[in-house]
């Protein structure tokens, strides 16, 4: 190994200089056809980087899309564990993210360790976790879930099934009230959708009285309740095009306004504010990590590549296998 090799490994990503007379684009797409990549983008990165992927979707509509692509190489514009998903799913493909700092807090509040204690002390209960997980956790697990299927996922499960569900307590939460069952909630959040303020929602809301409020699940209770609309990301862009009202407050990462706008470009889409504008917000810092250059970059030099560990992933992609035969079944 070189000695830039290792400066990268340090960094995590590739930050070699790129001359300003290259059209990064134009070159992206080129190295694409070149070396049969896919680049799939979550809606939560950067509009350009939606733009330019050859697929934009949730992470069930990821998840779907890696387990059928013919690409040799999937190039994930997303975060950390949304690139360990595709490696389980794919493990003959190379898997790349451009930057693998590319965390997600959710995944961060739940180590594998912590709770294979918590599924030990627990043991007659089916584990149910949502995809926001690292692959050791998701080896813990009895199926995966997203926003956009845990409830029906939840619901095929007999009504007396004891249930652990993580990380998500608001997820899970939100799951309880509209099912009626009792989980077992890890007390994990995310710190973008938890960072919504209600007080702020209902100025905006008194401002905008037109305005249908949307939010996404993993947002606190207070939140939700505010909600014309909850649901996933593709669920929440659905509604917000299909619906009549011209105005919406949208309680989620604010990365999903590029795709609502494109689809209703006359519609007005106002980004619900976090309650400390001075610190957090609602960008998710990770996602954002995701840059033209560093993707370029990723895919030239085909590195930072996801690697998870066999016997793991061997555990780890029956719980997905599960999610998506489920899903498949559902017609979700
Ligand atoms: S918005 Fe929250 S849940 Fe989504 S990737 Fe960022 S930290 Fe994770």
């Amino acid at each position: 190994m070189t000695t830039i090799d290792k400066k990268w490994q340090e960094l995590g990503y590739i930050d070699e200089p790129i001359s300003d007379s290259i059209d990064l684009k134009t070159e992206i797409r080129k190295m694409c056809k070149q070396k049969n990549a896919v680049i799939m983008a979550h809606y939560y990165t950067e509009g350009a980087i939606q733009d330019l992927a050859d697929f934009v979707g949730d992470s069930l509509a990821l998840a779907q899309k890696a387990a059928t692509t013919d690409a040799d190489i999937i190039v994930m514009c997303g975060v950390h564990f949304m690139g360990e998903t595709n490696k389980i799913l794919c493990p003959n493909k190379k898997v790349l993210v451009p930057d693998l700092n590319a965390s997600c807090s959710l995944a961060q509040s739940c180590p594998a360790e912590e709770f294979e204690k918590f599924v030990k002390a627990h043991p007659d209960h089916t584990v149910i976790s949502y995809v926001n997980t690292t692959a050791a956790v998701k080896a813990l697990t009895d199926v995966v879930v997203t926003s956009s299927n845990a409830r029906q996922i939840v619901e095929s499960f007999p009504a007396d099934t004891p249930i652990i569900f993580g990380p998500d307590h608001n997820l899970g939460g939100y799951i309880n009230r509209l099912t009626g069952r009792n989980m077992l909630l890890w007390d994990g959040a995310c710190h973008v959708h938890e960072n919504f303020s209600a007080e702020k929602i209902l100025k905006l809301k008194a401002q905008h009285p037109q305005a249908k409020v949307l939010a996404h699940p993993e947002c606190e209770e207070e939140v939700v309740m505010l909600a014309d609309k909850v649901g996933s990301t593709s669920a929440l862009l659905k509604f917000s095009i299909a619906d009549e009202a011209q105005e919406f407050i949208v309680a989620t990462e604010s990365g999903i306004l590029h795709e609502m706008q494109k689809g209703a470009p006359n519609k007005t889409f106002i980004p619900a504010p976090p309650s400390d504008s001075t610190e957090a917000c609602n960008e998710c810092n990770f996602m954002k990590l995701i840059s033209m250059r560093k993707l370029y970059n990723c895919l030239k030099y085909e590195w930072p590549e996801i690697e998870v560990d066999e016997d793991v992933a061997k555990k780890a992609v029956r719980p997905i296998n599960k999610m998506l035969e489920i899903s498949h079944k559902l017609g979700l």
